[in-house]
Formats: structure tokens, sequence, C-alpha cells
């Protein structure tokens, strides 16, 4: 047997396991059940492929993810892996060859789709042939109120049931304690040993910014900040989704719209375009982007707001895979405020089910309103700790003001009294204002002693107020789909002279950060400029070869270090990080040359 070592260098090219990669792997191989919540980017995948490797038999991988199933195994063939999957958009012949090579040992992992596993066929197929392990990959698909709940998920218990002998491994980067005990439960994993790998994502820069032009606001960044580069930008209708796809089309990117609505095959088309191509801007619904494993995600950008922290922070996690940095922005405003309010009042489900989902909506909003580090508070949320301010984050760089708002919240809060509790954001500015416009002096509300009384203020300067008092629960957003700003009891100190309220004074500058145009690639030094372009051109050529992504060839990472080790041997170039044998005997000639050329231009 091959250590796991060996199979780390040989097999993955690295040259050390990151974290506690080596303990899971140790426990996985030595028999027993592991469950693993590392966040996106953590480098999962290595925990169950190595023990599959190390052990007898082939490893089975439960994922949800057919459409990704093809490339996964695809780049797991080019590391030499023997890798198949099992799902229902496999041809008939290509599934009784694939049933065949793992009845004949020749399989070392075997991705299926748990609707297909459950199959008493399938079962029957596994019975029959030496498993290494199970892998049960986004393992929060069996929460029942997460966002990715799949009802087969539940079924999974049932591979304990039938084979105890083979160890499992449960997988997620979904941090939540309710989660976590939803996965143990239902997927009996009580014996498991757990591994909780800290949840920062350092290279990850989150930035909150008030909404006021949000398409001027997207555009500065995307041209500013990532002109060129991969991202995903997040609406939550597909109609926003595919105005902001052309509409970003015709500012000069390359953006494709991605949503549920869409034909399967356009789905597959733009996903895998977003995969393969360059600087490719995805606009999407949250129906895109789980199990999406580019490295490369420069950004995510939210245009409207997300239901909760957990959904915010998987969505934003997909961004800077690679480790290199990458930025998170989340344009936020009041009509998202209402607008999510009043979609939780009228949701489905329980009562039980909605105070759950106003609380969930509430730490996010309480997220979007901070005025300290917003990493630590996202830590903590997950239950993680981070002592020191992080420094990269919107609060941390550009520290947000705050000033004494008790006295405009006491008019505010009696404007929305007197006006009977019926009316809207704008026409209680208006009225604290002493707008003379036709609704306030139809309504007689230019006769109440509220009107005129706040003029010290603008009208934004109002909106932020408004929008922080809901934010924080002293105001609520009637359930009839106007808009009607209530009172709630929290007011009553605050009225009463009791209690003094500091608020967020909003920043208006574009650019929170100001920070240069820059590329992924920007610190690369001039002299070095024309070999990084040569090993990239040489790694685009090999992949419209083999007709998979670039990354699937090297990671950039990859390039890299070869760009600062320049190796002339093929004993060399095994020490680049990411060349193990199967690659190097397939690409290394190739980026030796390239690499070779260069020297000889040089001296
Ligand atoms: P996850 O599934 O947790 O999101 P992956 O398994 O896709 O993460 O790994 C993320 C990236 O880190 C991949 O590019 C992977 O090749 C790389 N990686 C994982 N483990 C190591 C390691 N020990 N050394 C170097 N790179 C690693
Ligand atoms: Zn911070």
């Amino acid at each position: 047997m091959q250590t796991p070592q060996d199979i780390l260098q040989h097999v993955f090219g690295y040259h050390q396991f990151r974290g506690q990669q080596e303990t899971i792997v140790n426990t996985l191989i030595g028999g027993h059940d592991a469950l693993v919540l590392m966040p996106t980017g953590g480098g999962k995948s290595l925990c169950y492929q190595i023990p599959a490797l190390a052990r007898p038999g082939t490893g089975i991988v439960v994922s949800p993810l057919i459409a990704l199933m093809q490339d996964q195994v695809t780049a797991l063939r080019e590391l030499g892996v023997r890798a198949g999957f099992l799902n229902s958009t496999l041809a008939w012949p290509d599934v009784q060859d694939t049933e065949r090579a793992l009845l004949n040992g020749e399989l070392d992992l075997l991705y299926i789709a748990p609707e297909r596993l459950i199959q008493t066929r399938t079962l029957d197929l596994l019975h029959q042939a030496e498993l290494a392990l199970f892998a049960i990959d986004e393992a929060h698909c069996v929460a029942q109120w997460g966002h990715d709940f799949r009802a087969d998920y539940l079924r999974l218990d049932l591979l304990h049931n039938e084979f105890p002998q083979v160890p499992r491994v449960a997988l997620t980067a979904t941090a939540d304690m309710r989660t976590r005990e939803e996965i143990i439960e239902r997927l009996q994993l009580q014996e498991a040993q757990q591994f909780i790998v800290g949840f920062d994502r350092p290279n990850i820069q989150y930035r909150i910014q008030q909404k006021d032009n949000p398409r001027r606001q997207l555009l500065s960044f995307l041209k500013d900040e990532y002109p060129q580069q991969a991202g995903i930008v997040y609406c939550l209708s597909r109609k926003k989704v595919e105005q902001t796809a052309e509409w970003l089309s015709g500012e000069g990117f390359n953006a494709l719209p991605y949503h549920a609505g869409l034909s399967p095959r356009l789905r597959e088309t733009n996903q895998s375009r977003f995969l393969r191509e360059d600087g490719v801007v995805m606009v999407a619904t949250i129906a895109f982007g789980m199990g999406i494993d580019k490295p490369d995600v420069r950004f995510v950008a939210h245009l409207d707001l997300p239901k909760s922290i957990e959904a915010y922070y998987q969505e934003t996690g997909r961004a800077g895979r690679d480790g290199q940095p990458a930025t998170a922005l989340l344009l936020y405003g009041l009509e998202d405020v209402v607008k999510l309010r009043q979609m939780m009042s009228t949701s489905e489900g329980n009562e039980q089910f909605k105070r759950g989902e106003q609380q969930r909506l509430n730490a996010m909003l309480g997220l979007c309103e901070l005025t300290s580090c917003r990493r630590q508070v996202l830590l903590r949320y997950f239950g993680d700790q981070l002592d020191e301010p992080c420094g990269n984050c919107d609060t941390c760089l550009t520290p947000p003001q705050t000033w004494d708002a008790t006295e405009a919240v006491r008019k505010a809060l009696s404007c929305v009294y007197r006006t009977g509790q019926r009316f809207g954001v704008t026409h209680i500015v208006d009225v604290l204002r002493g707008s003379g416009n036709e609704k306030v002096i139809t309504q007689g509300h230019n006769q109440l002693s509220t009107y005129g009384i706040g003029k010290e203020l603008t009208v934004d300067e109002w909106k932020a107020v408004l929008r922080q008092l809901v934010a924080a629960g002293y105001l609520d957003v009637d359930a009839e789909g106007f808009g009607g700003l209530q009172l709630t009891e929290s007011c009553r100190p605050i009225l009463r002279g009791e209690q003094r309220v500091n608020l967020r004074r909003d920043i208006r500058t574009r650019k929170p950060t100001a920070r240069a145009a820059r590329r992924p690639d920007a610190d690369i030094a001039e002299v070095d400029r024309p070999l990084w372009e040569a090993l990239r051109a040489c790694r685009r050529r090999l992949a419209e070869e083999h007709g998979v992504p670039p990354y699937v060839i090297f990671h950039d990472v990859t390039l890299r270090d070869m760009l600062e080790q320049r190796p002339h041997t093929a004993t060399e170039l095994l020490a680049v990080s990411g060349v193990g044998d199967s690659k190097l005997e397939r690409f290394g000639a190739d980026f030796l040359e390239v690499i070779q050329d260069f020297s000889a231009l040089a001296s």
C-alpha cells in the first residue's frame, strides 16, 4: 500500500498536507467514520480521494452535482486516477462499462448521484464490489430547512445499515451548529470523529455598500478593479438576472445569465463557458453555484440582500478558492429590507419556521449595518473567533462614523405614529421635511405637529435613519404589501426618552478601499511577464487539445511556482507544487520547452 504522503506527492504533486487533512485521511484509512466541516477552498476533496486510493477497493462519492461529475472525473483522470460516474446523463452502454469496471476492481473513485445510489439495483451492485469508503459530499443537503435540501439525502442512512464495515465521511462547507447536528443524526454519524476547521477565508475582502445607484456602483467596481475577470453577480429574480446580464454585455463584459427558468441546455452551456472561458461574468439567481469549484472566481457581487448569513457566506465563499485575493461586494438598501420583510410575512410555513426565517434575516441586517469588523461578526456567527479586527473588510479599511441620532429617531418615530402607521418611507420623509406635495396635503398631514420638524436632514439621510430603524427592529413593515411602517414594542424606551440611539453615517464614496485597477497577476514583475504569458498560452493550448478548462491542466498557483523555480529538468519540475507523475508525463515536456526557450533568449 502506498502511504498517504506518497499519494499526495506522486498523484497530486503537493508536498505537504494542509491543516487537518492528514489526520482525516488516516482516520478513514483506519476504517473509522468522519465528519469534515471545512470552508470552501479548504481542501476537502483530498480528504477522501487519498484514502480511496490508499485503501483496497473503490471509493464511492455521493454528490448532488450531476452537472459537475463529468468535469470532476475528467480532472481526476488527468491525474492518472481511475475515476468514473453514474448518473442519469450517462448512456446505457457507458453505464454498463462503468459497472463492469467497478466489479473488476478497476476504479479508484466512483461518483454517484444520491437518487441513483438508493436504487436497489445500485445497492446490489455495490454489495458485489469491494468498497474503500463512502464520501457524502455537500452533506448539508440533508438539512430539511436548509436552502439546498435534497429528499434523497435523507435515505443515505441506509449506507450505515447496509455497509457497516465501510468507513463513511460526510463533508460540507456549511457551518452552523444546527446543520451539523442534523447531518450527524440523519446520516447516523454518532461515532464519527469530527473535524471542524476554522471558517475564515482571509483572502476574501468583504464589502457591504449602501445602494445608491446600483448599476453605476457595480460598473465602477468591475471596471476599476476586475476588468476581464471571472466573477458571479447574484440577483433575486429571474427577470433582473436577464436584464442585468444584457446590460453588462452592452457595457462590454462577457456576461451570461443563469437561472432555473432557462432551458437545461442553455444553463449547461453557460455554466460550461463560465468554467472554460477566461473572464466570464455569470449573472445568476441562487440556483447557480453549489459545488462550482472553479478556483479563480475573483469576485462575488450581490445586487440583492441574501436571506441569511448562512446563504451570504456560502455564496461569497465561491470567490477565491485558489487562495488569491478576491472580493465579496454586497449592495444593500432600504428597499431590500422592505421587500424581504414582506416576502417573509407572506411566505408559507408554520409559525416556528417563520420565526426562524425572521431571526436569520435580522442577523443578516445586523451584519449590513455593522460599524465594527465584519469578519469578526461573521465568524462569531459560526461559532468561530477572531481576536483582532481583520483589516480586510470595508469597516476595517474605512471605519464608518456613528452619530447620536436620538433626536432624529424620536422625530421619525413620532411622525410614523402621527400619520397612522400606514405610510411608507417616502411619505414619512416628505412629512418630516415639510414637503408641499399633493399626497401630504390631501392627507392633511401638513397640519400635523411633526410636519416639517426634520428639515435639518436631507432626504437620503432620513432614508438612512429609517432603514436602520427597520433593520434594528424598531420599525416593522406591514404585511399587506404597501410598505407601511409601524412601531414595534422596542420603540417605547426611546419615545419615553429613556434610551439613546447611535446610528451609522452612510459612506457615500464610490470606492471605499480606493484601490487601483488591478489584475490578479498584477504583482508579477515586468521582466517575468513574457514568460508568464507564454506559460498561460501553453496551458490554454493544452486545455483546448484536451477539451478541459485551463485550471484542470494546472492552477495559477502552479504556473506561478514554475515562474519562480524555472525548472529545467523533469525532476526539477516535480518539485513544483501541483505537478505529479501523471501531469509530468502528459504536459511536462511542453512546459519545460517554454521555459527553456526563455532561458535561451535571456542568455
Ligand atoms: P474544497 O472542496 O474544500 O472547496 P478543494 O478540495 O477543491 O476544496 O481544494 C481547494 C484547492 O486547494 C484546490 O485547488 C486543491 O488542489 C488545493 N489543495 C488542497 N489540498 C492541498 C495541499 N495539501 N497542498 C496544496 N494545494 C492543496
Ligand atoms: Zn474586518
